[in-house]
């Protein structure tokens, strides 16, 4: 996995600020996009699917910043829900739905791109039908529960020329895509190796992350990130992962992983050594190259990301990462371009997903 373009810190405000100036004069106008009178959009209306924690303490307060899109519609399964959305952030009726009448979005003209946030088991079909509808799709980490529901997003995507990304908000981050850079130009010369670990204590027994149909885990939900991070850093795809799970609460785990540590093997000959939990708080990346090192920590939280290297502090502007990732998303999509983290990316850590499972059962290495 190569990165488009990782920017100096210059760089960044530079682009930062080309990009404030292209949503308001945009140049190329997507085909799919639907018009207003003659005139094209200047933002794209965003759908919130499902509106649990992530969509209304994160998403929706990030949709009032960003400067590319807005909070255009909501998809919910809770009647109550729709009144409270509609008054606090002013949403029409019209552009409320429910998961009966969700497919009839296909003619509603302010929703551009449906932004699928509903547990890991239920992204494959929430955002198949947003294809169908003819709307571009964003769906939250890990993609869904499977290669094989991983396969058929991004199939009913291409199907229905519509554009995919997945919420790995990391990569919209500077300081990530500046390790990034630090990676995979080996500026400290080839990476060795990778430790990163990511995790928090999960205190909800009953909620659907402990339960293995509806995508539950730690490594599934967690696991992503630091699995993210040791393929972003190398550039490359692993061939090999050798994997150990462990609960110190086997009464509440009694489907999905508590902790899992997993270990890969990348083709240049690059190791990384990773950690997951839903037991403990962790969150670091360190990376030892053939001269050098860097690290981040935290790495992966919502803000504070800091770090350095061994010539000093990696030192980049804060950003609302939330608001920096959907802005890049509609603006890929306003001006048809790829998208940063395509349906691919999501796929690439699923069939590694996939084979830290297999490893955990066999108890032996598994290829990728
Ligand atoms: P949540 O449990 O708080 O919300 C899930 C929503 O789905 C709720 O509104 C719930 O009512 C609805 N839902 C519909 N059908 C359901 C069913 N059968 N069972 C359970 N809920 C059902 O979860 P969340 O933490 O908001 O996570 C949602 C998605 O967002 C997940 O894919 C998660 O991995 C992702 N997420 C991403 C980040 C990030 O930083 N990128 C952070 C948190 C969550």
């Amino acid at each position: 996995m190569k990165t488009q373009s990782q920017p100096s810190r210059r760089q960044f405000i530079k682009q930062t600020a080309s990009a404030s100036a292209l949503a308001v004069t945009p140049a190329i106008w997507n085909k799919n996009i639907s018009f207003v009178g003659l005139k094209p959009k200047e933002k794209m209306g965003i759908a919130l699917v499902g509106l649990g924690y992530y969509s209304s303490q994160v998403l929706a307060p990030a949709l009032q910043e960003t400067e590319n899109c807005y909070l255009a519609g909501v998809v919910t399964g809770t009647p109550e829900k729709e009144k409270i959305w509609a008054e606090k952030y002013g949403i029409k009726d019209q552009d409320i739905y429910n998961y009966q009448n969700y497919d009839t979005i296909a003619d509603n003209d302010d929703i551009d791109i449906i932004y699928v946030v509903l547990p890991n088991a239920m992204h494959a079909e929430y955002v198949i039908r947003a294809a169908k509808a003819g709307k571009h799709v964003i769906c939250e980490k890990p993609m869904a529960s499977s290669v094989e529901e991983c396969e058929a997003m991004i199939k009913a995507c291409e199907d229905n020329q519509c554009k995919l990304s997945i919420g790995y908000r990391m990569q919209f981050e500077p300081h990530t895509q500046e390790v990034m850079r630090l990676g995979q130009e080996e500026v400290f010369g080839p990476v060795k190796m990778v430790n990163a670990g990511a995790g928090y204590r999960e205190g909800r027994a009953d909620h659907w992350k402990l339960n293995k149909e509806m995508g539950g885990g730690a490594m599934m939900d967690m696991g992503v990130y630091a699995l993210q991070a040791a393929r972003y850093v190398t550039g490359e795809e692993p061939v090999a992962v050798t994997a150990q799970s462990f609960t110190t609460r086997p009464e509440i785990f009694t489907e999905v992983d508590e902790t899992t540590m997993f270990q890969l093997e990348f083709p240049s000959g690059a190791l990384a050594n990773l950690h997951t939990s839903f037991g403990m708080s962790m969150n670091y990346l360190n990376v030892t190259a053939d001269k050098g090192w860097f690290k981040l920590d935290p790495f992966s939280a919502y803000s504070g990301i800091a770090g350095e290297s061994k010539e000093g502090p990696i030192d980049y502007p804060q950003v609302n990462q939330q608001a920096t990732q959907m802005d890049e998303q509609a603006m890929s999509v306003m001006e048809d371009k790829s998208m940063r983290v395509p349906g691919e990316e999501g796929l690439r850590d699923m069939r590694v997903v996939e084979a830290v499972y297999k490893a955990i059962d066999s108890g032996n290495q598994e290829k990728v």
